[in-house]
């Protein structure tokens, strides 16, 4: 909801502001249809890659603590959102429990999630199923996935 291009891009400055967390590369961004309700806006989406020093938890409660500054309010299941941030991967963590799972259990399914991340790290395996994103990617398609042009680092590969 709002301004989706402007949030995303004031995101990424918030989150780099975090301690403990630093964006190191985004991906291109995508509009795309919306899970679940259909009565809402497209949404717009990008995979960062991140370097925390902070545990998978404390991240997760970071980005809950950015999603509130920016007014979200989780009311409908998959229902319209200003911002929704989510850890797709954390190296080769695998965490299963009730306010956490990493790897993030629909990202097989998502063209959504797979292309942009496919763009950014096309050779990195997914830490349990272990095909890379590249071929992830593929298999999934780019159905309903429209790329926007919207710049969230000043380039999209790495900067180290
Ligand atoms: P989806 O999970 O289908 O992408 P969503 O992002 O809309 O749905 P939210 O309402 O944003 O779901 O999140 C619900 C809860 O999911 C969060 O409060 C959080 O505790 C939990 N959660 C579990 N695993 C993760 C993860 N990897 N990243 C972010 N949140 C997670
Ligand atoms: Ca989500
Ligand atoms: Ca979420």
């Amino acid at each position: 909801m709002g301004d989706p291009a402007q949030t995303l891009k004031d995101a990424v400055q918030r989150l780099s502001c975090k301690k403990g967390l630093r964006v190191v590369a985004a991906s291109p961004v995508y509009r795309s249809l919306p899970v679940g309700p259909q009565d809402q806006p497209p949404y717009l989406n990008a995979v960062l890659e991140l370097r925390v020093t902070l545990s998978p938890h404390a991240l997760l409660a970071s980005f809950l603590g950015v999603e509130n500054e920016f007014g979200r309010v989780r009311d409908i299941r998959w229902g319209p959102r200003t911002l929704d941030l989510d850890i797709l991967t954390f190296d080769e963590c695998v965490i299963d429990e009730p306010g956490l799972t990493i790897p993030h259990v629909h990202m097989l399914g998502r063209p959504f999630v797979l292309v942009p991340l496919a763009d950014l790290r096309p050779c990195y395996n997914h830490p349990t199923d272990r095909r890379t994103y590249q071929d992830l990617a593929k298999l999934v398609g780019r159905e309903g996935l429209d790329r926007v042009d919207l710049l969230l680092l000043p380039t999209y590969t790495s900067q180290d």
